[in-house]
């Protein structure tokens, strides 16, 4: 569900290493000579894995060249010299890396992850030498020093700004003593965050159950069974069934068995993990972490770690956060409650004779959906053939925009399972191309993700096109069968294809985008709104033998299931997102207890016993890869797609004006300008909280 953004301006300060430049060899390098390919798209066909690393090298020999230039420039610094010039600074960099990354995860290797290895210290030490270069620093403080009186528009101030808080932020502004300190936290802050990941990692795969009796496995279906069988298999417990903690195996079992006491040891295998007082435990790499962070963030100036990363964010504050997750966790804990009581009914009226704890909730909420809904998800995927659910997506974009999507065969790809289209406005406008890899390989991380093989800028006054990817692990066709989604799967690929519109519409003058964490999800999150409305169906969810357009009264089981147990859902991740704005609101976790903080503030906020945070403190890994102080960026995204939504439903479905209210100021300008300002251009106010109150039925 990510973006993927490769910005090789500021990445964060990890090693130093001496950047040695072997003799590249250029000769035959096709990343150093023009493509000859159609619209520039990259050569796959010609690119081999001993070409990245010299264009790589030469690329950061350029941009080293590149700022060099800029810091010797005898003339005084303005916004062209300095600031624009820094933007475009690092071209070549750029684009091998786009590809580089984007391969890595699409289409790798060990022989890739090596390169990648061997890459990451020469492009630390390249990223250095920019971010604490003092002379470019100088220069750029310098235009901003004088901001108020030059003559910028919102998008030249909005680079502006963001440029000069990027040095400052990763501490440009520090004397010598107190940039070595930085880079000391830094160095035992990125390992010990390592460290913790590999903690959860080894804690996930030595926690297992292991059953030997084959009435334990009463109420599991023949796939589940199957799967713990192989699991067994690959344990040497042979003959046996192992249930893990990973996810796709404890929910299953936790959901259909019968077996209380099995549910309870399989549920401790994953919210144990990380906090079973051994050399795996978590909490004291925790906690020396957060006081890293305070350090650090006291260093250049913020009270708390959640101030310094707030800051660019659209939320602004820990306190526009915290009140923000407050307006939810009230009406939802509420619903919990409901929940949880009709289920100990349940349990009552079974003469179960306990009371309902957190390793039951699987159990009967699987029961309860059962008894009320009676909804197969099976019975979806006949109307969702891959090829309607892509060309539904298409005809959405084309009644809302108008754009056209053709299918080019002759654009080089990685890999020949990969699909590409030229994307065109009405009038023929070239907008950018999209490549979409729909299907699981080894060679290929799991999930789905949408990303950019190349951005969009301006060069001499002309737009140079953005190539956009979508990529998934979607059902495969069989010999007999073709790809037919889930619903899950349906919402996912709208999903990606949302973020995908978002690159191909973007129309920035520069190369820069600054996109905070908490407003990215909007153009994915809003996609999928259309795809259950009985208008949309009728273009595209048509049944893959008969054609026959999804029954009505499908749809209205699956919206009414929709709001089934959300009292659950959004407390068990409201209160992992309490959990970590907490720990990064301290302002000392010298003397903390992690256990008694964490128990703490879940019975400040009241939450019953029945459910545990989504993710608890030993093994909460967002917050050390990227989401510190920012797991609440997915709700909050919901609040704006929600929002934004209704702007369709006050108007119709698939309203040109507000199509194009949406993209002008949505889609083509997020993070060339500041996020709330934009959303206001586009509904004439603030975000309002109702939307998404009432999507989770908690109105
Ligand atoms: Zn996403």
């Amino acid at each position: 569900m990510d973006k993927r953004n490769i910005s090789l301006h500021f990445v964060q300060v990890l090693l130093l290493a001496a950047l040695c430049l072997p003799l590249a060899a250029v000769e035959g390098n096709p990343f150093l000579s023009p493509y000859k390919t159609p619209f520039d798209t990259p050569p796959f066909d010609r690119i081999q894995l001993a070409h990245y690393l010299p264009a790589m090298q030469e690329g950061m020999k350029r941009q080293q060249a590149e700022i060099d230039a800029i810091t010797a420039n005898p003339k005084p610094p303005t916004f062209e010299n300095t600031i624009v010039a820094f933007d475009m600074s690092g071209q070549l960099l750029g684009d091998v890396g786009s590809i580089f990354y984007a391969l890595l995860e699409a289409a790798t290797s060990q022989p890739m992850q090596d390169v990648a290895n061997e890459l990451a210290p020469l492009l630390s030490a390249h990223n250095d030498n920019i971010n604490l270069n003092d002379k470019l620093f100088a220069r750029v403080k310098a235009v901003y020093d004088r901001r108020a009186l030059l003559k910028l528009d919102a998008a030249q101030r909005y680079l502006l700004e963001n440029i000069y808080r990027g040095f400052v932020r990763s501490g440009a502004q520090l004397d010598e003593k107190q940039k070595a300190r930085l880079r000391e936290i830094n160095k035992e802050h990125s390992l010990l965050a390592l460290k913790f990941g590999d903690n959860v990692l080894a804690e996930t795969n030595s926690s297992f159950i292991v059953i030997d009796n084959k009435d334990d496995l009463a109420g599991l279906s023949d796939g589940i069974i199957a799967e713990a069988a192989a699991t067994a298999k690959t344990r040497n417990l042979e003959g046996k069934w192992v249930f893990t903690a990973q996810k796709t195996s404890w929910i299953p079992f936790l959901q259909y068995s019968p077996k209380r006491s099995l549910r309870e040891a399989l549920f401790a295998c994953f919210f144990m993990r990380g906090d079973r007082d051994n050399d795996k435990d978590n909490k004291a790499v925790l906690q020396r972490l957060l006081v890293l962070r305070e350090e650090r963030y006291r260093l250049l100036g913020y009270k708390t770690p959640a101030d310094y990363y707030l800051e660019p964010r659209m939320a602004k504050t820990p306190e526009n956060v915290r009140s923000f997750l407050m307006r939810l966790w009230t009406p939802s804990l509420e619903r919990a409650k409901g929940e949880a009581a009709e289920m100990q009914k349940l349990i009552d009226g079974e003469n179960g004779g306990f009371k309902l704890a957190s390793w039951d909730w699987w159990y009967y909420a699987e029961k309860l959906r059962k008894a009320k809904y009676d909804l197969d998800d099976s019975a979806l995927r006949p109307y969702f053939k891959l090829e309607n659910v892509q060309q539904g997506m298409f005809t959405l974009a084309e009644k809302l925009w108008g754009l056209k999507f053709v299918a080019r065969k002759d654009i080089p790809v990685y890999d020949p399972e990969v699909r590409v289209a030229e994307v065109r406005e009405g009038d023929g406008t070239l907008l950018g191309i999209l490549y979409m890899d729909f299907f699981p390989r080894d060679n290929k991380r799991g999930g789905a993700w949408s990303g950019t093989l190349r951005g969009t800028f301006y060069k001499d006054g002309k737009r140079v096109v953005p190539f956009a990817t979508l990529n998934g692990n979607f059902t495969k066709p069989t010999a007999g069968t073709p790809s037919l989604l889930s619903l899950d799967e349906v919402l996912t690929s709208f999903h990606e294809f949302g973020h995908a519109l978002n690159w191909l519409f973007t129309d920035s003058r520069y190369r820069s985008n600054f996109a905070p964490q908490d407003s990215v999800e909007l153009p994915s999150q809003m996609m999928e709104h259309w795809v259950l409305e009985p208008e949309m169906l009728k273009l595209y969810a048509k049944h893959y033998q008969t054609g026959e357009v999804i029954p009505a009264e499908l749809v209205e089981k699956l919206k009414r299931s929709s709001l089934f147990n959300q009292g659950f859902v959004t407390v068990e991740f409201l209160a992992s997102c309490f959990l970590d704005m907490a720990w990064h609101s301290l302002e000392s976790a010298l003397d903390v207890n992690v256990t008694r903080f964490e128990n703490k503030l879940m019975a400040d906020l009241g939450l019953i016993p029945e459910i545990l945070p989504r993710w608890k403190s030993p093994y909460f890994t967002h917050i050390h890869s990227g989401y510190e102080a920012g797991y609440y960026s997915y709700i909050w995204s919901e609040q704006l797609d929600c929002d934004a939504f209704e702007a369709f439903k006050e108007t119709s479905l698939f309203d040109r004006k507000t199509a194009a209210l949406f993209r002008k100021n949505i889609l083509a300008k997020s993070g060339t300008e500041d996020p709330m300002t934009l959303y206001k251009r586009f509904r004439g106010r603030e975000p309002r909280i109702e939307p998404l109150l009432k999507k989770r039925g908690l109105l």
